[in-house]
């Protein structure tokens, strides 16, 4: 097979696969199209039903060595899609917004080649992941034993990144991306008189100062060369112009990229809003809905990255020290398992990532698909 056919193959399983979109577990399609390439290619064992419609693949090398793991992510989103691109989504309301059809193609790609080649030492397992968008796949894969049964020594990912050129890759050691912890703060007052405010317990007066102070959580509580984002995203309370209401509902989210950092913020919240709630009378109950963890990178691991990606587009296409971005990703959980690296790969001046106008890049592909070649290479080849 030339190098020309080989890109075709994976554009046209990247196009199939972004007509057909599917939700959180629900990657049932893609899931049983990947397992059928994985058998076809020949890997010495395919393994479906983790985490309800995920992938396993393992292939053997032509010598004993180590084992890694290399993960894509098959998810989309519930969004409607609006490129009008001959391979726009067949599913009302579901959309491939994030790019994991191109993840999923260049990883079942690089598996044929490998497949086919041969050419490293150890063993390469294939993880094809769903509900990465929600449901934290990865953890359940994780839960399932995934790691421990596979023998999974590092693990590394990738996501494309709209506004990178496509033809090169960003990556840093330590944190890249951000925990994500949500809350929901139910308050209880007593409803009353808008003329009689002594006679009723004011909630939205208390979920105003819970807003406001809130937003001191960073400016006064973390090191200024550090990270950190609190987004109050959602405030409801009350009916009438004339009524004081009984609730009030303040919703968001808290990104940190460190560990120590995200642990004194989730106290300093709750001190926050339980001292404000009492000084107002308020009855409240939070929802803290600790998600996953910063993406943190391993140093060696990240190395090893930063080789494989210099292979494929050269020195001056590798970012080795990219700015951490502050959304999240569930790959964390592998990372927090085991030792590994999550790149970014260019996705040139695409809209944006979960916008309805999103497509993955197919002229990214090729680059996808030589890094985890080329990584298959020096992790398992070389001493690294
Ligand atoms: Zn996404
Ligand atoms: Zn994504």
């Amino acid at each position: 097979m030339t190098n020309a056919q080989f890109n075709t193959e994976a554009v046209t399983w990247r196009r199939m696969i972004h007509a057909q979109p599917e939700l959180t577990f629900d990657t049932k399609f893609v899931g049983n199209f990947v397992a059928e390439k994985l058998q076809e290619f020949g890997l010495d064992e395919v393994h479906k039903g983790f985490a309800r419609n995920g992938v396993i693949g393992v292939l053997r090398g032509r010598g004993p060595g180590k084992t890694i793991g290399l993960r894509a992510d098959m998810d989309a989103l519930p969004l409607a899609e609006t490129t009008g691109r001959p391979w726009v989504s067949k599913i009302p309301g579901k959309m491939h917004a994030c790019g994991h059809d191109g993840h999923t193609a260049m990883l079942l790609a690089a598996a044929r080649y490998l497949a086919n080649e041969k050419n490293f030492n150890g063993t390469v397992v294939f993880i094809f992941q769903p509900a990465e968008e929600r449901g934290a796949g990865a953890k359940v894969m994780i839960e399932e034993g995934v790691l421990d049964r596979f023998k999974i020594e590092n693990v590394f990912g990738m996501h494309n990144l709209p506004g990178l050129p496509v033809g090169r890759f960003a990556i840093r050691s330590g944190a890249i991306m951000a925990a994500t912890d949500d809350f929901t703060i139910h308050l209880r007052g007593m409803s009353g008189h808008a003329a009689l405010p002594h006679a009723a317990i004011d909630p939205i007066v208390a979920a105003s100062q819970i807003v406001i102070n809130l937003q001191t959580l960073v400016s006064r509580n973390v090191d200024p060369l550090d990270s950190a984002v609190v987004s109050v995203c959602k405030l409801h309370s009350g009916t009438a112009m004339n009524i004081i209401p009984d609730t009030a509902e303040i919703a968001g989210t808290i990104r940190t990229l460190n560990p120590a950092t995200r642990q004194m913020l989730r106290e300093r919240f709750h001190e926050v809003v339980e001292s404000i709630c009492a000084a107002h009378r308020i009855n409240f109950t939070i929802d803290f809905e600790k998600n996953a963890p910063a993406v943190l990178n391993a140093d060696i691991q990240t190395e090893v990255a930063i080789r494989a990606a210099t292979d494929v587009v050269g020195e001056s296409n590798v970012e080795g020290d990219t700015r951490p971005i502050m959304g999240g990703e569930d790959f964390a959980y592998m990372l927090e398992a085991r030792p590994g690296a999550f790149m970014f790969i260019g996705n040139g001046d695409s809209a944006p990532l979960h916008n309805s106008n999103y497509d993955f890049d197919d002229e990214a592909l090729q680059f996808g698909v030589g890094y985890w070649l080329c990584l298959v290479n020096v992790a398992l080849n070389t001493s690294a």
